[in-house]
């Protein structure tokens, strides 16, 4: 059984017309957090299938009635796309959100809840009831997707699909209060000495 934070990277090839005028490649990850007996299931990715799910799970020695919670960062399709899935395989598992993502069926997830080893950080900005999830005895901190990385580089989330973006600012640096945790992302790989990345990025605006 899965015993640390099991990151499951899901690739998904978008379209010309779907994000911009060329196809993209998205780099997409959820994770599973074992916590107790159980294990948290942090987004659920893009797939409707789950199948990088059910990989991962097997993978780590674990299967579906080991998912005790599902937790859903924010309400965008490429980390709910497997929710379905998800709660068909996982029938007893609670589902937590944040109420201003609405998502039909889930618990209301609100700011400083625990789930887990989990603590719910509310950092709104990037959606309205977007949330990172801090595991203080890891030291690690799920970003969801307020930064991610691509080639190597933190990057902000795209304007696009940003709800409010001075909102998302504030919260960027309510997250500097976690300095020194690791860091994991919705979108990209972690990268060494993501606080430093993060202050460049704050001083570039
Ligand atoms: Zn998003
Ligand atoms: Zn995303």
């Amino acid at each position: 059984m899965l015993e640390h934070i099991l990151g499951i990277r899901m690739e998904e090839h978008l379209p010309a017309g779907a994000l911009g005028p060329f196809p993209v490649a998205l780099d997409i990850r959820a994770y599973l957090v074992a916590y107790g007996a159980g294990l948290v299931l942090v987004d659920t990715g893009m797939d409707p299938s789950g199948s990088s799910i059910d990989a991962a799970l097997k993978g780590g020695g674990a299967d579906w009635s080991d998912v005790r919670q599902i937790v859903l960062t924010h309400g965008h399709l490429d980390h709910i796309g497997g929710l379905h899935h998800a709660r068909s395989s996982a029938p007893s598992a609670v589902v937590r959100a944040s109420p201003l993502e609405m998502i039909d069926g889930a618990q209301p997830l609100t700011d400083g809840a625990i789930i887990g080893s989990l603590r719910a950080f509310a950092t709104p900005g990037h959606t309205p009831g977007h949330m990172s999830l801090y595991d203080e005895d890891r030291s690690i901190l799920l970003v969801g997707d307020y930064l991610g990385v691509i080639d190597g580089k933190l990057v902000r989330a795209p304007a696009r699909f940003t709800s409010d973006r001075a909102q998302t600012e504030r919260s960027l640096r309510l997250l500097l209060e976690l300095r020194g945790a690791r860091m994991l992302f919705a979108h990209g790989p972690e990268i060494d000495r993501p606080w430093d990345a993060l202050d460049e990025l704050l001083m570039r605006g």
